[in-house]
């Protein structure tokens, strides 16, 4: 598997050594790490290294944190990335390898990658092998080399989006899929004030911050999904879809995770916003 792998500095073609990656080209030498490659580029932008960096420290246990996710919820947004799985599959942000057993048992070649070797760890430990340390703004792959690429929870939030949308679209083959899922920011709010109100907080309205204004941290809370689908398109991608789960605070009695609102007017009411889109050209860079 590794044979695919490209050096994330300079996209040279790499040879196996003993316990490491050598870039024939540029020279940079890659760890393999308990049998994981660690493909993450030496530099990186300073809001990259500190995603990084908070994955890796990570001290909780992850699964089980999930696990506190109702299943409608979950199933709501990996339903229509799982729909869209086909070939080669990448799943960026993979974490413990959640989703690696439904894709195979589609048919599809699962390869999984994420900046956490903890939780890449806990993968392997589940018997997952295909996997890569690595990052989505940096991936370690020639061009057109997949068919599926899948973010699956909200690992795309954590990413900065122009660079991942520009590596997916490298790497994706044409007609590929890019299936994806952020949080709807305004929803967020509704759910902090609802929060707020349950347990008498004063002030009422102190939302989240707006995603731009966080300390250097990427944090990808979606405030209108228009930008996203001109960002997309500017890349190369045609927006195939978009769904977004029907959950309002005060009314989730009355609401079901097995139904979404459609298109970019639904994306401001809903709770998780799934876009998916297809590589239909390539934009050169
Ligand atoms: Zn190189």
């Amino acid at each position: 598997m590794y044979l695919s792998l490209i050096c994330t500095a300079c996209h040279g073609k790499l040879s196996q050594q003993t316990d490491s990656l050598q870039c024939l080209e540029c020279g940079s030498s890659f760890r393999m790490l308990d049998g994981i490659p660690d493909m993450v580029p030496l530099s990186v932008e300073e809001g990259i290294k500190k995603s990084i960096l908070a994955w890796e420290k990570i001290n909780y246990d992850y699964d089980a944190e999930l696990m506190k996710t109702s299943n409608g919820r979950l199933k709501a947004i990996d339903e229509p990335l799982l729909s869209r799985v086909r070939g080669k599959v990448l799943e960026v942000g993979c974490g413990t390898g959640r989703l690696a057993k439904p894709v195979e048992e589609l048919g599809a070649e699962y390869m999984g990658i994420d900046p956490s070797l903890k939780l890449l760890k806990q993968a392997f430990d589940k018997g997952i092998t295909s996997l890569v340390r690595g990052i989505g703004e940096y991936l370690p792959f020639p061009d057109n080399y997949f068919d599926t690429i899948i973010g699956g929870y909200h690992s795309f939030r954590y990413l900065i989006l122009e660079k991942a949308y520009a590596e997916s679209a490298r790497v994706l083959k044409t007609e590929g899929i890019l299936a994806f899922t952020l949080w709807n920011y305004w929803s967020l709010c509704l759910h902090t004030l609802s929060g707020n109100v349950k347990a008498l907080r004063i002030p009422w309205t102190s939302f989240p911050e707006f995603p731009s204004q966080k300390g250097g941290e990427i944090c990808n809370d979606l405030v209108w999904v228009y930008g996203e689908k001109k960002r997309l398109q500017r890349m190369g991608f045609k927006i195939l879809s978009i769904l977004s789960t029907k959950r309002f605070p005060f009314l989730n009695r009355y609401m079901s995770w097995r139904s979404y609102w459609h298109g970019s007017i639904g994306s401001l009411m809903g709770y998780d916003v799934i876009i998916i889109c297809k590589k239909w050209k390539d934009v050169i860079s």
